[in-house]
């Protein structure tokens, strides 16, 4: 609290701020099996971390290989926040699709996709939405074999998998270890539990994180050096971070990950033995994603929801159908007993449920339209028959979900910019 209102802008004024953060940096490379050659920065979150990662990549391989169209290396599973830097950032995402029996990135396939203009390779440990470790081992030789970067997107996973790696559980290398790769990315504020604001992104060395750094000396105020995208920052988040990360330490860390790894086996014998839901792939962390051929997964979501439990509904794209996402919290675990029990009995409950006209309507007349052809009035039109419209979010989300669902995702993403869009506008005190 005492830091939350100091600046983080000038490293030069405020000397304890970049203490905290050399020292929060470096606990982070050790963890993730950096030498000393390992440098990073702390920054605001994961997304600001992974687009970053492709910043640096992408000046790196204009300055060095000159190549001015850059192209990045996306498993399907990888988060969005990718994308999002691409888009940002004027690289092109070329998505690849992963092994749909382990939701695993398949090393051929993006063999295959490799051009003379890739830039970067994205692998994540683990995936957000299906808990898996792509095998970082074979993607970083094909990167090094190719002079391409690799980035293993751990925001995750890489601060929880080395406990987990120590408590027995099976975790293929992912790290600064593996040869071949050149930078990673950590949260702490998921499951190093620091206040939100609070991620690191890592590079094998200095000469590759240059490339990060913004400088501009060309206007007539103060000269900017910025190592992440934000100039004035509260110092916060990082304080947080430092705190907490000495608070809880190495025992303490231990201690949760073992409890979260107890609740996620229970959970996971659970869902395996249940005879309409399916794990997807093979999760090594605290979270998993299941799928059902037997009943609609948003109705479920909305019945466990109706009992004060909150799972989240995922939307099918590519090999990887609408599925049910959970992930374990050491202070979920006490719960998980009485969250089974009615897990079980919404699936059963879920199985009267009808299936959506509304979904197969929608389904059938905007299969073939293209968004950009459309104009906002017949999304707004779309959003309100779908119980989309108003300011506020929805109660019962399955037939909303049933119906994204159905939709081409192009559609699907514009939709939901125009929800957002008129979710965010003050309409006086009610
Ligand atoms: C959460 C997450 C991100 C993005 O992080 P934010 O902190 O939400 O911005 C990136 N990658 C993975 C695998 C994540 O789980």
């Amino acid at each position: 609290m005492e830091y939350l209102s100091e600046n983080g802008l000038d490293p030069t004024s405020f000397p304890s701020v970049v203490k905290f953060e050399t020292e929060v940096i470096s606990m982070a490379a050790a963890h993730l099996g950096g030498d000393d050659a390992v440098v990073g920065n702390f920054t605001s979150g994961g997304t600001e971390s992974c687009i970053l990662a492709v910043k640096t990549a992408r000046d790196y391989a204009r300055a060095e290989r000159g190549i001015t169209e850059p192209e990045v290396i996306l498993p399907t599973t990888a988060h969005a926040a990718f994308q999002k830097g691409c888009h940002y950032l004027g690289c092109k995402p070329v998505l690849v699709d992963v092994n749909t029996t382990t939701f695993e990135a398949d090393v051929e396939k993006v063999r295959e996709a490799i051009t003379d203009n890739t830039i970067l390779i994205v692998g994540s440990a683990c995936s957000y939405a299906h808990g898996t470790v792509d095998p970082i081992t074979e993607m970083a030789a094909l990167a090094a074999e190719n002079g391409i970067l690799m980035h293993v997107d751990g925001c995750l996973g890489g601060f929880l998998l080395p406990f987990f790696k120590q408590l027995g559980v099976d975790v293929p290398p992912f790290d600064f270890s593996v040869p071949g790769v050149t930078s990673m990315s950590m949260d702490f504020h998921k499951y190093a539990f620091a206040a939100k604001g609070a991620s690191s992104v890592l590079y094998k060395n200095k000469d590759l994180r240059r490339y990060q750094i913004y400088t501009c000396a060309s206007w007539t105020g103060y000269s900017i050096s910025n190592p992440t995208f934000q100039s004035s920052k509260s110092a916060g988040p990082l304080a947080s971070a430092w705190a907490v990360l000495n608070f809880i330490g190495q025992d303490g860390y231990v201690a949760m990950a073992k409890k979260m790894l107890d609740g996620f086996n229970q959970l996971k014998s659970y869902v395996a033995d249940h005879p309409d839901l399916e794990i997807m792939g093979r999760p090594r962390m605290n979270l998993l994603a299941f799928e059902s051929s037997t009943v609609s997964l948003f109705e479920v979501a909305d019945l466990m929801k109706a009992r004060g439990w909150y799972i989240q509904p995922q939307l099918g794209y590519g090999g990887s159908k609408e599925n049910i996402h959970i992930n374990v919290n050491p202070n979920c675990v006490k719960w998980m007993d009485d969250m089974l029990k009615d897990l079980g009995e919404c699936v059963e409950e879920a199985k009267s449920a009808k299936q959506s006209a509304l979904a197969t309507m929608v389904k059938a007349a905007f299969a073939d339209l293209n968004p950009a052809d459309m104009s906002p009035e017949i999304f707004s039109q779309m959003l309100g028959m779908a119980g989309m419209s108003g300011a506020e979010v929805p109660e019962k989300m399955a037939e909303i979900n049933e119906v994204l669902n159905s939709l081409p995702t192009a559609l699907r993403a514009r939709l939901l910019t125009e929800f957002m869009n008129d979710l965010f506008v003050y309409e006086g005190s009610k």
